[in-house]
Parts: C-alpha cells; sequence; structure tokens
C-alpha cells in the first residue's frame, strides 16, 4: 500500500509572534502549493492562531507540540484538545523525547494524550526512540516495543490509522547525529511488526512512520527512500524555510 510522504517541523520553544509570522509565510511561499507530500509545522502554542492565518488555504497544516488530555478546569498551565481545535490545530505531537526526559512523560500519560485527542479528531503524531545506552545495551527493542504498545493501548484499528509515528532515536535529537538509512529502516521495520501484532498487517502497512532526528536537506533524501520511512519530524532545519523545503523537495 503506497503510503503519502509526511513531513513535519517540530519548531520546539523557538519563535515569537514577529519570527513564527515570518517563517510560516515564507514556508507558504515556498511549500504552500504542494499537494504530493503532506506537509505540517507545529508552532508553539502562543504562535498557533497567528501561523493558522497564514497558512489558511495553503496545503501547510498545523500541528501543536503537546496537548493536555482532561477536558477543562484547574489545571494552570496546560492546554485541550479543544483549545487546540479552535485555534486551527490538524496534528499534535505527543511523546516527544524532551517532553519524557525533562517533563515526566510516560507511555500512561502518552496513551491518555493520544486517546483525548482522537476522540476530539485530533491527530497525534506519537514519538518514541531509544536513548544511546540502551542502543548500546541491547535494550533498544524492548523500549521501543513498550512505548509502542503504551502508546497503542486499547485504540481501535480506525483510531490507530489516524495516528502517525514518528522514530526518534534520542541520540541523534539536534546533535548532528543521524541514524544512517538502513538503521533507521531496521527500526521502522521493527515498528511496523509491532503494530501488526497489536492490529493486522493491514493497519501495520498503512501507517506512515516518520524519521526524526537531525534530518536534513543532505541527509533526508537517503532516509526518505528506505522502504519503510514515510516521512520526517524535523526540529532545527524546520526552522528556516529553505532547509524545510530542501528536506520536502527530495520527498
Ligand atoms: C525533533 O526534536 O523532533 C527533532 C528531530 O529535532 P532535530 O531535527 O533538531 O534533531
Amino acid at each position: 500500500m503506497a503510503r503519502k510522504i509526511f513531513i513535519a517541523g517540530n519548531w520546539k520553544m523557538n519563535t515569537n509572534l514577529e519570527e513564527a509570522r515570518a517563517l510560516s509565510q515564507s514556508i507558504v511561499d515556498v511549500l504552500g502549493n504542494t499537494t504530493d507530500v503532506d506537509i505540517a509545522v507545529c508552532p508553539p502554542y502562543t504562535n498557533l492562531s497567528a501561523v493558522n492565518d497564514i497558512i489558511k488555504g495553503s496545503a501547510i497544516k498545523l500541528g501543536a507540540q503537546d496537548v493536555y488530555w482532561e477536558e477543562s478546569g484547574a489545571f494552570t498551565g496546560k492546554v485541550s484538545c479543544d483549545m487546540l481545535k479552535s485555534a486551527g490545530v490538524t496534528y499534535v505531537i505527543i511523546g516527544h523525547s524532551e517532553q519524557r526526559t525533562y517533563f515526566g512523560e510516560t507511555d500512561e500519560t502518552v496513551n491518555k494524550k493520544v486517546k483525548a485527542a482522537l476522540s476530539s479528531g485530533l491527530l497525534p503524531i506519537i514519538c518514541v526512540g531509544e536513548t544511546l545506552e540502551e542502543r548500546k545495551s541491547g535494550k533498544m527493542d524492548s523500549v521501543i516495543d513498550r512505548q509502542v504498545k503504551g502508546a497503542f493501548e486499547g485504540l481501535s484499528s480506525d483510531d490507530a490509522l489516524k495516528c502517525t509515528i514518528a522514530y526518534e532515536p534520542i541520540w541523534a535529537i539536534g546533535t548532528g547525529e543521524t541514524a544512517t538509512p538502513q538503521q533507521a529502516n531496521d527500526v521502522h521495520k521493527f515498528i511496523r511488526n509491532i503494530i501488526s501484532q497489536i492490529f493486522s498487517e493491514e493497519i501495520a502497512q498503512a501507517i506512515r512512520i516518520q524519521y526524526g532526528g537531525s534530518m536534513k536537506p543532505d541527509n533526508a533524501k537517503a532516509l526518505l527512500e528506505q522502504s519503510d520511512v514515510d516521512g520526517g519530524l524535523i526540529g532545527g532545519a524546520a526552522l528556516k524555510a529553505s532547509s524545510f523545503a530542501g528536506i520536502v523537495n527530495p520527498a
């Protein structure tokens, strides 16, 4: 089954309002008519609405970097699915390694966020990935298995199909180190196999798995050519329209 390539830019905690407007405008200028690749930008919460005003009507979709699972109430600092939807958001990144490492995200909270996102019509981008130590000590498979099974716990096949998985080896994020195309493809196949065990081979073949970790214009083509790499979740290189386009174009 052909899976459409999906490239998403995770702007992390970068861009003030003015910078976000300028960046999204230049992305629309170069990529706004691209329809053969799915493209999303994920600015900080404070810039979602402004970026939405700029990308509206173009092929670029809006994503958020996190969400909270409760609907409303006394949860200071948190943002709900409904708030994201009303700001024009389509996708939401869940379980990014920075959330897991610095802000106490667990497989359980990932699962709650995924379920909340799906029930309100948001499309999750679920991040999984191992540390260098876990890879070197042979624990990579069990870590990825636990993260994938945790995230998809209790989901129906229909809901699973609405999710994208981003395989992001932690040792490759923001470090300039990239998994080789072969390393990435091997883990993507491993993840597909887990999805096939949980759901079915059909779902496993349909679900998109992005690679993330220092993807740049000069390594994107080789990664995206791999049979099981269906796109990229891009950090640093998403902060300039030219480098973001340099990844989308080979896709
Ligand atoms: C990310 O944080 O999702 C990421 C892949 O970052 P970078 O591209 O900067 O490694």
